[in-house]
């Protein structure tokens, strides 16, 4: 791959980059199938992503008509990376040999080793013979979607394919590596004010949030709408509310220092609840909640906002789910797209018919409604909340701080570019954007000196 990242370096052509030989082998970050009983009897804290993920070179599969290669200069950490690493709640292995059943080209993917990863920036140095919207030399950012558009079922909202997966999750070549195979519907043009890695970092948490808040397939935010945001500097929560700013909303974040307060109010959010230092015990024990704890917590949105919420963005699952039936307003609605704290989940279901509340589901986001939320990104309204940067051959270590929450917003992963700050074509429009703006959580990270990459 060193001879595309010297031609894309040097801006070569379209018809220059097309004649290079796309090479027979990558380097990329996977996991192995020989690996996903190595953490078996430990518990679920303890095991370590940086055990299960190896960075080395990998063969080159083939390309299908519909597809392109992307030489990936950047990618980001996502926290599904932290589940397959983990093999939790299952090994992915079981995906891709499911996709491997489905056709010709889905055999491709059954391998051994998983190419990990679901957000990527870079160039395009291949397509398939059935691409129209794309070229070699391309500049692109990818979005996860990755569905079988010959499926009736795709045709309405494509999310609800049958057969609907995640790119670098439930299929193979994923983005964490120089080289990687997508369907031409995931591409999207890379906003051309950022860099590589602030570019590479949006697609899969601000789509899914736009999903969960602004499209109409969720909870249809409207303006002066209260939405509670759980994690409101981490990855979802922190586009999150930036949309919720930019619609009109009035968001209360949870975050759980003050460091992540202050950045909450420097993004303007006013209303910031400081989860540990209020020391909210939902839980009295493994098995019951303490319904008083979640009548001082809704007692403490209206302190800061003088209502219920209208909206609860809800991801943390089995630790906070009761808490937000109880504390969304009467007819609310909480939208849930995860659960990282588990996903059995309890909540009173009295506070949630009396009150005529619901609870609506949420995941990532069908293809229009990521190419909304890139054109956000792309004309400076959303912000890139990429707040460090690690080297591919770091992956195990960026994925070890996700997952042990020692972050804020995203982390992104250098691939094929050499250095960070590299790829913005449209310097001007950097500057009118606002590079306060769009360093604002690469700055706040620096300035606690966290542990460097
Ligand atoms: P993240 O960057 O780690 O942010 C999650 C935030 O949630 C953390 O910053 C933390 O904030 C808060 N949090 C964690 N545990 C909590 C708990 N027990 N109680 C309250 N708050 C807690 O992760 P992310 O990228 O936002 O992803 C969050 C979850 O969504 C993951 O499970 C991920 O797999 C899932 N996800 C799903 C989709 C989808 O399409 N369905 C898409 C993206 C992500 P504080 O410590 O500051 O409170």
């Amino acid at each position: 791959m060193q001879e595309f990242l010297e031609a894309i370096t040097a801006g070569a052509s379209g018809e220059e980059l097309a004649a290079i030989p796309i090479p027979d082998s990558y380097r990329a970050a996977f996991v192995r199938r020989s690996d996903a009983a190595m953490f078996e009897g430990v518990d679920s804290g303890d095991k370590d992503p940086r055990e299960a993920i190896r960075i080395e070179e990998v063969p080159t599969p083939e390309l299908a008509p519909d597809e392109a290669y992307v030489a990936v200069m950047a990618s980001s950490i996502n926290f599904n990376t932290v589940w397959t690493s983990i093999f939790e709640p299952l090994p992915t292995f079981g995906f891709l040999d499911r996709l491997g059943q489905e056709s010709f080209w889905g055999a491709r993917h059954a391998l051994d080793h998983h190419v990990i990863g679901s957000d990527g920036s870079g160039v395009v140095i291949g397509v398939g013979s059935a691409v129209r919207n794309w070229k070699v030399g391309d500049r692109v950012t990818i979005q996860c979607n990755y569905v079988d558009s010959q499926d009736p079922s795709a045709h309405n909202d494509s999310m609800k394919a049958a057969n609907q997966r995640i790119w670098g999750f439930e299929t193979n070549f994923g983005g964490l590596a120089d080289l990687s195979v997508v369907k031409a519907n995931q591409l999207m043009p890379k906003p051309s004010h950022l860099t590589w890695e602030e570019s590479a970092v949006n697609a899969l948490c601000a789509s899914t949030s736009y999903r969960m808040l602004v499209s109409n397939n969720a909870a249809t935010m409207r303006q002066g709408d209260i939405v509670l945001i759980w994690g409101a500097t981490g990855g979802l929560g922190s586009y999150a509310t930036q949309l919720v700013i930019n619609g009109g909303g009035i968001p209360v974040g949870v975050v759980s220092s003050p460091e992540k307060g202050q950045l909450l109010k420097e993004m303007g959010c006013d209303a910031v609840i400081d989860r540990r230092a209020e020391d909210y015990q939902f839980w009295s024990d493994e098995h019951n909640q303490d319904e008083r704890e979640w009548r001082r917590f809704g007692k403490r949105i209206r302190e800061l906002v003088g209502e219920d919420p209208d909206i609860v963005f809800e991801h943390p699952g089995r630790q906070t789910m009761g808490a937000s039936v109880f504390a969304a307003k009467r007819g609310g609605i909480i939208v849930t797209c995860a659960a990282t704290s588990g996903y059995m989940i309890e909540y009173d279901n009295r506070h949630l018919w009396m009150k005529l509340k619901q609870i609506v589901s949420s995941h990532f986001a069908n293809y229009g409604e990521a190419w909304l939320m890139n054109r956000l990104i792309d004309r400076g309204a959303i912000h890139p909340t990429l707040s460090d940067t690690y080297t591919l051959d770091n992956v195990g270590e960026a994925t070890y701080q996700v997952y042990n929450n020692r972050h804020e917003g995203k982390l992104g992963v250098l691939c094929l570019a050499p250095e960070q700050g590299l790829g913005v074509t449209d310097p001007e429009k950097r500057a009118e954007v606002g590079e306060d703006l769009i360093t604002r959580f690469q700055r706040h990270t620096a300035a606690q000196a966290k542990p460097s990459s």
